[in-house]
C-alpha cells in the first residue's frame, strides 16, 4: 500500500533540500544501483513483462532492461561533462566578466509511465532525472500490474528511498499525485489525459514533458529495396504487438511496388511468426481484454489482407495487413496502437506527403526510398518528432538524438543529453569584475552614450 503521497513528497523535497542528491559520486552511484537493479531482477521483470504483454525474453531485454541500461551507462560515461558550467561569450559591454551556464537539478519531480512500455518508460526518465541531480516519484501504469508491483517491489532496495519513491494505482492515485507542487512532470501516455496533466500543472506552474503518440505514417517509394523495407516494416510495427508508439501506424506506398510490398510484407509476417502467430514464442498479446475489444471495432467492414483474427479471452490481435480503408474510417482516424497495419496506395509520392501533411504532425516519420530528392522533400515539407530514413523504430536505439514530439505528438524530449536538460534548469550566470565600470550606460543619457552603446553590444 502507498504511504500518503503528501508524506512522501515531504520526505523527498526534505532530501532534496539538504542537497544530498547533488554531487556526481551520488548520481553516478544512484545511475549504478539502476543497472544492478536490472541485472539482478532480469528476470524478474521480464516474467512480469510476460504477465502483462506476454513479452518474450529477446524483446523485455532489447525494448526494456537493455534500453534503460543503455542510457544509465550513457549517463554515467557522459555525466562529468553534462554537470560542468558550459561557458559562453561575454559582449563587449559587460567586459570585463564571464558568462556560463550552470546547470542544476530541478528539485523532486514526477514520472507518470503508461503500460505498453511499462518498465521503461518509468525506467529511462528516471535515468535522465538522477542524472540531474533530482528526486523523483514514478507512477507506473496500474494497467501493467505485474510490472508495476515488481517495480515497487524491487527498486526501494536498490535506490535512495530517501529521494525516490514508487507510487502505484491508476486515476484516482494519479489525480492526488497531480494536486501536489513538483518541479517538474514528465508525462507519457495518450492525448486526452495530458490535458489533464497539464491543467493540474498549470495550477502550480510546473514545467512539463508530454511523451504522447499519434498517428505515425510510413511512406515508400518506388525506389525503396521492398524486401529489406518490409522486413524493417514488419518488425517495427509488430514488435510489442504494435503497441508501440514510434511503430507505423499505416503505409502510403507507391503503385508501382505496392503489390509486391504487400505480398513480401505478408511473407514475413508468417516467417517471423509462423503460419499462425498464436503459437510463436515472439508474439505479444494486447494489455487487457478492453483493448483487445477494440480491434473487433476498428476491424469491421475493413479489405483484410493477411492476418485479421481477433480473441479477446486471449488478449490476440493477429498481425493484420488491410488494404486501402476509407480516411474517414476509425482505423484511419485514431492512433491504431496494436498490430494491425493499413497499406494505402498513392499514384505518386506527393499524394503521401499531402496526406501526411493534411494531418497532425506525428511522433515518428518513416520514408523508405533511394531518392535523395525525395528525402529532401519529405524532410522540408513534414514535420514529425522523430524522422526515420529507411527503417522503423530503430533511432530509439540512439542516445545521442532527443526522443519527443511535436504538436500533438507531445512536448519536450530526453534521452542522453536532452533528459539530463529536460530535469535540469539550465541557469545562466554572468560574473563582472570591479575593476572597469564604464559609464556611458548610467544617466544622465545623452547621444553619444546611446551611440558608443549601439557599438559596443
Ligand atoms: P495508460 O492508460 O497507462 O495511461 C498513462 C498513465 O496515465 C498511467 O500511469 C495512468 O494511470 C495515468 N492516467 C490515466 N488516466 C488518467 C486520468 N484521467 N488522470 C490522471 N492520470 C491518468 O496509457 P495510455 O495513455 O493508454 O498509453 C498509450 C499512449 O501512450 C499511446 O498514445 C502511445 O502512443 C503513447 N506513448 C507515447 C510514448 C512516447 O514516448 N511518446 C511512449 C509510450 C506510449
Amino acid at each position: 500500500m502507498n504511504a500518503p503521497v503528501s508524506a512522501t513528497l515531504a520526505r523527498l523535497r526534505q532530501t532534496f533540500e539538504s542537497g544530498k542528491t547533488r554531487p556526481i559520486e551520488w548520481r553516478l552511484q544512484q545511475l549504478s544501483e539502476i543497472d544492478r537493479m536490472l541485472r539482478d531482477h532480469e528476470s524478474d521483470f521480464a516474467e512480469a513483462l510476460k504477465a502483462d504483454l506476454g513479452k518474450c525474453r529477446f524483446e523485455a531485454d532489447l525494448t526494456e532492461t537493455s534500453f534503460v541500461q543503455a542510457e544509465a551507462k550513457y549517463a554515467r560515461k557522459h555525466l562529468e561533462d553534462w554537470m560542468r558550467p558550459q561557458r559562453v561569450r561575454t559582449p563587449l559591454m559587460a567586459q570585463p566578466g564571464k558568462s556560463y551556464i550552470q546547470p542544476e537539478p530541478k528539485g523532486v519531480v514526477l514520472i507518470i509511465a503508461p503500460w505498453n512500455y511499462p518498465m521503461s518508460m518509468v525506467m529511462a526518465p528516471l535515468v535522465g532525472a538522477v542524472a540531474a541531480g533530482n528526486c523523483a516519484i514514478m507512477k507506473p501504469s496500474e494497467i501493467t500490474s505485474h510490472t508495476s508491483a515488481a517495480l515497487a517491489r524491487i527498486l526501494p532496495r536498490y535506490l535512495d528511498n530517501e529521494a525516490f519513491a514508487v507510487v502505484e494505482g491508476g486515476i484516482p492515485e494519479t489525480t492526488e499525485l497531480l494536486e501536489q507542487p513538483f518541479d517538474h512532470i514528465l508525462y507519457t501516455g495518450n492525448e486526452r489525459v495530458a490535458r489533464v496533466v497539464m491543467a493540474a500543472a498549470a495550477k502550480h506552474l510546473t514545467p512539463v514533458t508530454l511523451e504522447l503518440g499519434g498517428k505515425s505514417p510510413c511512406l515508400i517509394d518506388k525506389s525503396a529495396d521492398i524486401e529489406v523495407a518490409a522486413s524493417r516494416i514488419a518488425w517495427g510495427k509488430f514488435i510489442n504487438a504494435g503497441q508501440t508508439c514510434v511503430a507505423p501506424d499505416h503505409v502510403l506506398v507507391h503503385r508501382e511496388v505496392a503489390t509486391k510490398f504487400i505480398e513480401t510484407l505478408s511473407a514475413k509476417i508468417r516467417e517471423f511468426y509462423g503460419d499462425d502467430p498464436a503459437q510463436s514464442p515472439d508474439y505479444c498479446r494486447i494489455a487487457s481484454e478492453r483493448h483487445t475489444e477494440r480491434f473487433v471495432k476498428l476491424l469491421e467492414g475493413q479489405k483484410i489482407h493477411t492476418g485479421g483474427r481477433v480473441d479477446v479471452a486471449m488478449r490476440y490481435v493477429e498481425p493484420t495487413i488491410v488494404l486501402d480503408p476509407a480516411p474517414d474510417s476509425a482505423l484511419m482516424q485514431e492512433e491504431i496502437f496494436g498490430p494491425v497495419l493499413p497499406v494505402i496506395t498513392v499514384d505518386e509520392m506527393h499524394h503521401a506527403i499531402k496526406f501526411v501533411a493534411d494531418r497532425p504532425k506525428p511522433l515518428a516519420l518513416y520514408l523508405f526510398s533511394k531518392s535523395e530528392t525525395l528525402e529532401d522533400v519529405v524532410l522540408s515539407k513534414l514535420s514529425a518528432g522523430s524522422v526515420c530514413i529507411n527503417d522503423a523504430v530503430l533511432f530509439m536505439v540512439s542516445p545521442e538524438l532527443p526522443f519527443g514530439g511535436v504538436g500533438n505528438s507531445g512536448m519536450g524530449r530526453y534521452t542522453g543529453w536532452y533528459g539530463f536538460e529536460t530535469f535540469s534548469h539550465m541557469k545562466p550566470v554572468m560574473k563582472r569584475s570591479f575593476r572597469f565600470d564604464a559609464p556611458m550606460r548610467y544617466p544622465p543619457y545623452t547621444d553619444k552614450k546611446a551611440r558608443l552603446l549601439k557599438m559596443v553590444r
